[in-house]
């Protein structure tokens, strides 16, 4: 779905979280930065898989990919700003990058804690046997969605196989401490037009069957809303459910969740150097302002500006709101 036609409709519903989060202050907008602890750059829209919820709308046969150049003004922005804690890696699958392994160890250089967002399957193909190796060498926190602890409902949301070769990621990153000395964090989003559960309930039944069934072990569960945009935003209006969405989101939504939005403490890149509020404003081009390159990059005018914000940022506020690590109310 093309972008314009993606702002047309999720401004065709009449409520409007511009006019939401301005209940009880006179700012035009007060959603502001607040710091910038991590750095995200989204390196590519390859991936080896073509989920049915992506975001990113990333698949085999994307071929945008951030070159090296752009990579090293990435690297140069986190050197100079010493609030930044980590680098978080994403795509598509970041690891097709050829690039991914040389920003990997120089951002380990750094200092810098680096988070992989690593769809698993990635770690079974040809070419990547020494992937896991490398990421538990470099210390990098792997962060992974899985649908579910059941082959169907995986495979039902993410593709044919992809629950087998995610479990078989999975138990080989143990073997390598991952879940117990190195940091192993999964990720859960709904398959139907509902907001993601309680957290830790959720949490503790997954790490109960996982390990029971298969003995897998890792650290944390973060549950994430399906954002109303990209191929689920299309996925809603087929099946004639996008008020139904939007309904539920802005029924819940939460102000208590506004202080700790990803998009005030972030800094997300696109694979062409664009900068933007998070990654949801990267798939919908809406870049930020007033600084939106990595060439124009100046820290005080970026963590002073004001976030550019439309209806789908419904599904960060809601409940107990949702971002890259989950919760955040
Ligand atoms: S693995 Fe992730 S990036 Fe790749 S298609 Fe699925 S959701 Fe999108
Ligand atoms: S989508 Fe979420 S993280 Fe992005 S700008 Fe909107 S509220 Fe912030």
């Amino acid at each position: 779905m093309l972008v314009d036609e993606q702002m047309n409709i999720l401004g065709s519903y009449p409520d409007s979280f511009g006019k939401q989060i301005r209940i009880g202050t006179d700012a035009k907008n007060p959603l502001t930065g607040l710091t910038l602890t991590t750095f995200q750059i989204n390196v590519g829209k390859w991936c080896n898989q073509a989920c049915k919820h992506c975001h990113v709308d990333a698949s085999p046969i994307r071929t945008e990919m951030m070159s090296k150049e752009t990579i090293d003004k990435c690297l140069a922005i986190i050197k100079s700003v010493p609030a930044i804690q980590t680098v978080d890696i994403t795509g598509g699958a970041p690891e097709g990058n050829i690039h991914f392994r040389y920003l990997v160890e120089e951002a380990r250089k750094l200092g810098k804690k680096i988070i992989d967002r690593c769809n698993l399957t990635i770690l079974e193909e040809k070419g990547n046997e020494d992937l896991h190796e490398f990421l538990a060498a470099n210390e990098v926190e792997v962060c992974s969605s899985l649908p579910y602890f059941s082959q169907s409902r995986t495979d039902q949301q993410r593709g044919d196989g992809v629950f087998n070769k995610s479990i078989t990621a999975l138990q080989k990153l143990n073997k390598l401490g991952y879940g117990t000395r190195l940091p192993l964090n999964l990720v859960y989003n709904p398959v139907g037009v509902f907001l993601s559960s309680a957290q830790k309930q959720l949490e503790r039944e997954f790490k109960e069957n996982l390990d029971k069934k298969y003995g897998i072990v890792f650290n944390n569960l973060y549950c994430i809303n399906n954002m109303p945009i990209n191929r689920y935003l299309g996925a809603l209006v087929r099946t004639g459910k996008f008020e139904t969405y939007m309904e539920t989101l802005v029924n819940a939504y939460n102000p208590m969740t506004l202080e700790g939005l990803m998009c005030r403490h972030q800094i997300s890149v696109g694979y062409d150097g664009k900068i933007y509020d998070c990654d949801f404003n990267q798939m919908l081009e809406l870049e930020a302002k007033p600084v939106s390159h990595v060439d124009h990059f100046d820290y005080e005018t970026f963590v002073n500006r004001n976030i550019v914000v439309a209806n789908h940022c419904f599904g960060c506020t809601a409940g107990a709101g949702s971002s890259c690590g989950g919760e955040v109310a």
